[in-house]
């Protein structure tokens, strides 16, 4: 039998990126979980001892290798996974450089017990500090087992460098997860000083996989991403708008099949849900871009974490373009009985939703009135603002409602198919302005008028500058602006709807967005985040709706393309369903 594992001519390594693989145990967990899924194991398990510090265990049930070959396996540059240059374009294993092996057992005790499935007799094969001392036949089962003991105990300047043993554990279960979350065919049981931490069904379901390690919450309120555009295919799972967390550790992102770390691709995900999140929150995500591989470079980074497209824009707008229809086409009512939850609401997708007959719109259109600063008003015209035009007709996502009432000046109550919904009207205003003035931008300009006589705002000279500076992004959304002496501007124009008492308040609030809180000095805010702000601005507190203002604001949000939560992630509109209610007041069990 010819040896299977060759070393790579120089030529060849060379051309490798370069790089120590072995960092701290996560990194050999890493490297020795790839060989087993390369040898197409479907069950691994691993265990730890003080977070991998002074013991490593992984076993797989993979094709084994040949007692001829187990040596080579641990020279420097020696694989069975590529031999010539040309390979190192089409890669479609997880390892290729032949250094793993190589690197974890100089720097510690390493034992390997091998045998391929249909040999008789397997392999042990022992090194400490890269030094032989086993080679020996042995009785065991097909697989391999691998056992890293005292990482770097040779190299002590190293070993000092590792943290602490949970901080250490978590890298490893932050390793296993992204695997098994990619590797849903394979079982993989993590145990940390023998208590069993993660164990996944390895019964190819993402979903199964999604539930086993993050739970039933999460699980439960997943949408199914499935598309391709492009000859790029976007596959997994993303939260329901209303489950996000704190942070981005909820999120995976591969590239056929391998773990990636990528600032576009998880800023696309986070742009698919522009307006549905609060601040500060994001959702969860478990994605695989599928791609021909020759337009993704896997070979920029030791740990190949990070990859290279080609054509980034074409991942970025598939990736965005997927996301964002399944966000539109879904529909994210939350259920009163949900918010007693952890997690906030759960989505109804369930009902049957009759078409609604659109005779509620108001068609006329505000003329610019001048010669009254006509702001004054205090009261905003909900039926008056002008969406039916220009927004898509998307209306089969809120039922048909029976408008029933206003609650406290703030909220509209409504019954439709079989539920009580209650809206808040001003999140709704909100969000039907943003939608029109998003649309206004990206069409012919945001309407707005010109005042009779300028309103004028002193501002520090720090705070003149920053405006002066941004003047341009600010006109574009319909706020017109000139330097007015040393340190005032004077506004000259605002949007239609906008009023006078706001707009001084709004200059402040954008001076306040642009100097403080995460914004790093000189951060130039994108136009959607000024409408944004501007909507926010304009929306009135506490007011009483006639029941025509009611019909033609619940008309306009029907139209809109995102009616389930206000530009900055609050929801519009939560429903209680006669079941819940009938269970509130013990009519049924
Ligand atoms: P690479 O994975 O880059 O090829 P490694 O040093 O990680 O390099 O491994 C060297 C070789 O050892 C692999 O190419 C593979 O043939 C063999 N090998 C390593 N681990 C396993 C395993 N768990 N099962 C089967 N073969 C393995
Ligand atoms: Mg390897």
């Amino acid at each position: 039998m010819t040896a299977k594992i060759r070393v790579l001519e120089k030529s060849v390594s060379e051309k490798i990126a370069a790089g120590e693989v072995v960092e701290n145990p996560a990194s050999v967990v890493k490297e020795l979980l790839e060989n087993s899924i390369d040898a197409g194991a479907t069950s691994i398990a691993i265990e730890i001892e003080n977070g991998g510090k002074t013991l490593i265990r992984v076993t797989d049930n993979g094709e084994g290798i040949d007692r001829e070959d187990v040596r080579t396996a641990f020279r420097r540059h020696a694989t069975s996974k590529i031999s010539n240059i040309e390979d190192l374009d089409r890669i479609v294993s997880l390892g290729f450089r032949g250094e793993a092996l190589a690197s974890i057992a100089a720097v510690s005790m390493v034992r390997m017990v091998t045998k391929p499935r249909n040999s008789l007799e397997g392999t042990v094969y022992e090194m400490h500090g890269g030094q032989e001392v086993m080679f020996e036949e042995v009785g065991c089962p097909g697989g391999t087992s691998i056992e890293v003991k005292e990482l770097f105990y040779n190299t002590p300047a190293r070993k000092e460098y590792l943290r602490s043993s949970s901080h250490e554990g978590s890298l490893i279960s932050d390793i296993i997860t992204r695997l098994a979350l990619a590797r849903t065919g394979i079982s993989f049981r993590l145990t940390n000083n023998g208590k069993m931490v993660i164990n996944t069904p390895g019964n190819g379901e993402l979903r199964d996989t999604i539930v086993s390690i993050y739970g039933r919450e999460i699980g439960e309120n997943l949408v199914k991403v499935s598309c391709s555009r492009e000859g790029i295919g976007i596959d997994g799972f993303v939260s329901k708008p209303h489950i996000t967390r704190s942070n981005r550790g909820y999120q995976s992102i591969f590239v056929n099949g391998r773990y990636i770390k990528n600032r576009m691709v998880t800023q696309a995900i986070e742009d698919s849900y522009r307006t549905m999140l609060m601040v500060n929150r994001y959702p969860v995500a478990v994605l695989n871009i599928v791609l021909d591989p020759c337009l993704v470079d896997v070979n920029v980074h030791p740990a190949k974490l990070q990859v290279r497209f080609k054509d980034e824009n074409l991942v970025k707008g598939a990736i965005y373009d997927c996301i964002k229809t399944c966000m539109e086409k879904g529909r994210w009512i939350s259920s009163v009985a949900s918010f007693g939850r952890p997690a906030g609401g759960q989505a109804r997708q369930d009902v049957t939703i009759k078409s609604w007959s659109d005779n509620n719109i108001t068609k006329e259109k505000i003329q610019p009135e001048h010669g009254n600063n006509c702001l004054k008003e205090e009261r905003v015209e909900y039926n008056r603002i002008e969406l039916d035009n220009i927004i898509k007709d998307n209306d089969n996502n809120i039922p048909e409602l029976r408008i029933v009432g206003q609650l406290l000046n703030t909220y509209i109550a409504a019954e439709g198919d079989g539920c009580v919904y209650l809206i808040d009207q001003h999140a709704a205003h909100e969000r039907v302005m943003y939608e029109m003035m998003t649309l206004q931008f990206e069409n012919n300009g945001i309407n707005s008028q010109r005042l009779l006589d300028p309103i004028v705002i002193e501002l520090s000279h720090y705070e003149a500058e920053i405006i002066k500076e941004n003047l341009e992004v600010i006109r574009k959304t319909g706020f017109e602006l000139e330097e007015f002496g040393v340190n005032s501007i004077a506004v000259r124009s605002v949007p239609v709807f906008f009023g006078i008492p706001e707009t001084k308040e709004f200059i402040n609030d954008l001076i306040t967005e642009y100097t403080t809180g995460n914004r790093r000095k000189g951060y130039r805010l994108k136009s959607e985040e000024v409408i944004g702000m501007a909507c926010k601005k304009a929306v009135k507190a506490n007011q009483r709706l006639s029941m025509q203002e009611m019909e033609g604001l619940i008309a306009q949000l029907r139209k809109a393309k995102m009616p389930y939560t206000c530009p900055h992630g609050r929801p519009v509109i939560i429903t209680l369903s006669k079941y819940e209610l009938e269970k509130m007041f013990k009519r049924v069990q």
